[in-house]
């Protein structure tokens, strides 16, 4: 990747940061927020609850001096009354039966004289247990004397009674004529005294309880259940003595309301940070795969630069879309020069521009040939060369074909070469052939020699008849006839000679291998013998193949050569090269075996290299020459140890051709 490329990946992937933490901050003060709210709304209620409670508070301490003190003032109005009255029983029983009708919190209402003695009591009975006593004298005496010496109403100390429920007493002074008589006592359990007076609707809201500093219950009431909330304390006035009204509020069960709105608050911040998080990952792999992409179009366009190929891409119509800078190198043109450029182009040859559109047409149409084709182009100076072109269907992602991709190829250098090497070789061939002719230069004297020595014998012995009488016209015209043929034969043996020397170029032609082999054999017979091998033809009738029938012959004398040098040192005996020539698989099969000395596993992969030989003589050049004549009649050569053999060694070696051009 470039260093640009590189510092623009870092920069968006920080800036991608950025926008994913936006919202995640964003979320998180929002949540902050709504916490904030709630909590704020909390505290809220809690002071609402409170506001609540002191006022509820206030209004039940209110509620209880009301009615302590209406009795208080009952009471009073009875204690000025009865000194007076001569039915003092009557009136204490009637207002005091009124009263405690009234006021069924009130437990008894007694008459005591001046020394504490019980005059009378409602409900009839003695003075109440007290329990709990103050040092000295029982807290209700204790109240007695205080209100006999005050001369005004005094409530006792709370103490607790039987069952350990609190109580208090009201103490009113009787007075006759300036004269303490008697006290006026109401007795209160403070249990009764809430049940009558805390209403219902309090206590299912509420704690009531009745306490001391030391915290000790006097009473309580209380129809609520669960965790205590808060609570408020007020002074219990009457009786006072630091009895205390502690009110304790109870949690009311959350609203339902409340509850469904933290609960989808909850629930929708949890959604929302679930989403935020998955946009997050999708995010996140997005980024991962444009590096990816981006990565990979780094990597295409490096390899697209560093490409020698020329690419060029056409969509349907002929019009290009797309051309790489090796094209551009090759052609000279720019790629703003030749994008969108229809035909004809500006690198085609002007002089060639009818058969170039042709073959454009033939591309566009499908036709182009499927290993490609050569071209002469023009570079922008003018310059020709010579282009090799792939064309091939580009294929979008859909499946659907958009146009044509050609494949350039600068195949200028290459062709020269090529056709150097073509001159080089069939130089090579030409003296091959003349080194082979060299060799043979003694056999074919040889073999010359016989047509020329029939020839002398012929003519000597016409001259012989001329000069006896007795000869007949048909003798010396058989002679000459004889003399004919065996001219004739020189004659077609000097022109097989200058056949084979001449330098031609190779001409294809229609031939038939056995006769090829034939002609072989007619070269090779007089050496053969004077080397003592046997040559084994043996042929099918075949049809002909489309060869260049000198070349033939000069593979197939190379190879009957080598097989006979190879011979030379086994039994006489055992010298047999064979030529076999078959038709197997749609090509025919030339196989030359001898039973010579086989090919060493060293020499086998040098064999067909060009100036490699293991003779002293030998150019090492034949059947590199071999090899390029059959490949260049399309077939193959090559070289298995013969395994039928009787020396135990010996090579085969076959060539093919194909049949199809004859
Ligand atoms: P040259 O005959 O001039 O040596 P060739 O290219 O015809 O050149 O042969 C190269 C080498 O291959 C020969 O020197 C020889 O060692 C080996 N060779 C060729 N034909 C045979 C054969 N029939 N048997 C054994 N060796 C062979």
């Amino acid at each position: 990747m470039s260093a640009a490329s590189k510092t623009f990946s870092a920069l968006s992937s920080r800036r991608v940061g950025w926008l994913l933490a936006l919202p995640t901050v964003g979320i998180i003060l929002l949540v902050a927020v709504v916490v904030a709210l709630l909590w704020v709304l909390h505290k809220n209620e809690v002071e609402e609850d409170r506001a609540t409670l002191i006022k509820d508070v206030l209004w039940l301490e209110q509620n209880l001096r009301f009615h302590v003190t209406g009795t208080e003032e009952q009471l009073q109005q009875l204690a000025l009354e009865l000194p007076g009255r001569t039915d003092r029983h009557q009136l204490f029983r009637l207002r005091v039966a009124n009263l405690l009708r009234n006021n069924p919190d009130l437990k008894q209402v007694l008459w005591l004289d001046s020394s504490w003695a019980v005059v009378d009591a409602l409900p009839a009975g003695g003075k109440p247990d007290q329990e709990i006593e103050s040092f000295g004298p029982p807290v209700a005496e204790k109240a007695y004397e205080i209100a006999s010496r005050l001369g005004k109403r005094t409530y006792s100390e709370p103490y607790l009674g039987p069952g350990n429920h609190g109580h208090f007493q009201l103490v009113m002074p009787v007075f006759s004529e300036h004269r303490l008589t008697g006290v006026l006592v109401a007795v209160y359990p403070i249990d009764a005294l809430l049940t009558e007076l805390v209403p219902w609707w309090f206590t299912e809201k509420y704690l009531v309880q009745v306490i001391d500093e030391n915290d000790i219950q006097y009473g309580a009431k209380s129809n609520v259940q669960g965790t205590p909330n808060q609570s408020y304390e007020i002074p219990f006035e009457p009786p006072g003595y630091g009895l205390k009204l502690r009110v304790t509020g109870y949690q009311s069960g959350t609203n339902p309301l409340q509850r469904l709105l933290g609960g989808a608050i909850v629930i929708l911040a949890a959604g929302i940070f679930w989403s935020l998080w998955a946009v997050r990952e999708l995010m996140k792999k997005r980024v991962k795969a444009e590096q990816a992409l981006r990565a990979e179009h780094a990597f295409r366009q490096a390899m697209e630069d560093s490409l020698t190929v020329g690419m060029r891409a056409r969509d349907t119509t002929g019009r290009i879309v797309y051309v790489n800078p090796a094209f551009c190198r090759m052609t000279g043109f720019s790629s703003e020069e030749l994008v969108g450029r229809m035909p004809p182009m500006p690198y085609w040859v002007p002089d060639q521009i009818e058969e170039t559109l042709s073959l454009h047409r033939a591309v566009l149409a499908g036709d182009a040939p499927q290993d490609g084709f050569e071209i002469t182009l023009m570079r922008k100076d003018g310059e020709r060369f010579q282009a090799l072109i792939y064309e091939a269907p580009l294929i979008d992602g859909d499946g659907r074909q958009t146009g044509w991709m050609g494949s350039f190829l600068d195949v200028t250098e290459r062709k020269r070469a090529e056709e150097l090497a073509r001159q080089q070789q069939e130089q090579l061939q030409f003296t091959a052939r003349l080194v082979t002719m060299g060799e043979m230069a003694s056999t074919l004297a040889h073999e010359l020699n016989q047509p020329l020595a029939a020839i002398a014998s012929y003519n000597t012995g016409c001259l012989n008849l001329l000069d006896g009488a007795s000869w007949k016209p048909e003798d010396i015209r058989y002679a000459l006839e004889k003399v004919g043929v065996q001219a004739q034969r020189a004659g077609r043996i000097v022109r097989r000679v200058h056949d084979f020397v001449r330098k031609s170029e190779p001409k294809r032609a229609p031939c038939l291998v056995q006769d090829v082999v034939e002609d072989c054999l007619g070269f090779l017979e007089t050496d053969a013998r004077k080397r003592q091998v046997r040559i084994d033809c043996r042929s099918d009738d075949l049809p002909p193949v489309l060869a260049d029938r000198l070349m033939l012959e000069q593979v197939l004398l190379n190879l009957m050569r080598n097989g006979m040098d190879a011979m030379v040192e086994i039994e006489p005996d055992l010298r047999l090269l064979t030529v076999a020539v078959a038709a197997e698989g749609g090509e025919i099969v030339v196989r030359v075996a001898d039973h010579g000395c086989g090919i060493a596993d060293d020499v086998k992969d040098k064999l067909f290299t060009a100036f490699f030989s293991t003779k002293p003589d030998g150019m090492g050049v034949g059947l590199s020459i071999c090899r390029s004549i059959v490949e260049f009649h399309r077939g193959r050569l090559w070289a298995d140890p013969n395994l039928d053999s009787p020396t135990g060694s010996g090579t085969i070696f076959t060539f093919t051709l194909p049949l199809e051009h004859a």
